[in-house]
């Protein structure tokens, strides 16, 4: 089986890149897509294992970016050929800037009375510290009764501990990664806010290359709407389950929810050679 669309716990998975690949012999992946947030240490520490294991892996990467003011997620594949350095310096670049914020986020909450330091945060979030682990330490403190309450009386965009990030559009993302050589495709773009179809031409007008049609969140009929729109739009297609290990236990890789993925398995094939056609 193939999966292009899967997490360590160097973002938010539960799994550390190694059972990753414990996971993927288990589940019958033989092509292997690690798609951590904002960061390609899963990739890295997983190749030895990748290759002790005949695990295939593909190197890949999910950016956070803003699109018309709202959250949406961007996959870049094959990010690891030679001359990539300034790619993975912009990605450093950008774990800097999410460190400085959460020093500001700290301060922040420490002011509105709540005892908390970095420390503990970062020791949830590692290289990938985010608003979830600020959410976690909250609860565990007893401050907050849920996540859920974490984020909607302190930690949301419209909350009173909210403090500023600066995060990439994508525009930037899509051009980085085309730059870079590699394919820069929509995660999961169910969950994409606003009229995709009439999205589609602003989106491969900057340079948009790919669909991530197959995921465990579409339905059959919500994958055969991105597969008609790559096909209209000349784009590539990938596919993955989005795998997080136990924090979303009910995907699993290869197969997502309840076996509702079937991800085509010379998808990687078509990706190299379609990927060598359009860029230009
Ligand atoms: P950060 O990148 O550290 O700003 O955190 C962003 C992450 O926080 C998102 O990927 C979501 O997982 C989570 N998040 C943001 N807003 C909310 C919210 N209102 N409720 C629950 N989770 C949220
Ligand atoms: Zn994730
Ligand atoms: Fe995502
Ligand atoms: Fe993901």
């Amino acid at each position: 089986m193939i999966d292009l669309h899967s997490h360590t716990y160097e973002s938010d998975g539960s799994c550390s890149p190694s059972e990753l690949i414990e996971e993927a012999v288990r589940a019958q992946v033989d092509i292997l897509g690690i798609t951590d947030h904002d960061t390609f240490t899963g990739y890295d520490q997983a190749l030895p294992a990748g290759r002790h294991a005949g695990v295939e892996l593909v190197c890949g990467i999910e950016l956070s970016t803003k699109l018309h003011g709202r959250a949406v997620h961007l996959l870049g594949y094959f990010l690891n050929q030679d001359g990539l350095s300034p790619f993975r310096d912009w990605v450093l670049e950008l774990q800097a800037s999410r460190r400085e914020r959460n020093v500001r986020l700290v301060a922040r909450l420490r002011e509105l009375g709540f005892d908390i330091n970095l420390e503990e945060v970062e020791a949830r979030g590692r290289g990938m510290t985010g608003r979830p682990h600020f959410a976690q330490v909250m609860v565990a403190k007893g401050y907050v009764r849920d996540l859920r309450q974490a984020f909607d009386d302190y930690l949301d965009e419209s909350a009173i501990a909210y403090v500023y990030r600066q995060e990439p559009q994508f525009n930037e993302g899509v051009e980085r990664i085309r730059n870079a050589g590699g394919i820069a495709s929509l995660a999961h773009p169910v969950r994409v806010n606003g009229d995709l179809p009439t999205l589609m031409p602003e989106l491969c007008g900057w340079g948009l290359n790919a669909l991530e049609a197959y995921h465990s969140d579409h339905s059959p009929a919500d994958t055969q709407l991105y597969l008609e729109l790559a096909r209209k739009y000349g784009l590539l297609v990938t596919g993955g389950s989005d795998f997080h290990g136990a924090v979303k236990p009910g995907v699993k890789l290869g197969s997502g929810c309840d076996g509702n993925l079937q991800i085509p398995h010379d998808l990687l094939e078509r990706l190299k050679s379609g990927g060598a056609n359009a860029s230009g």
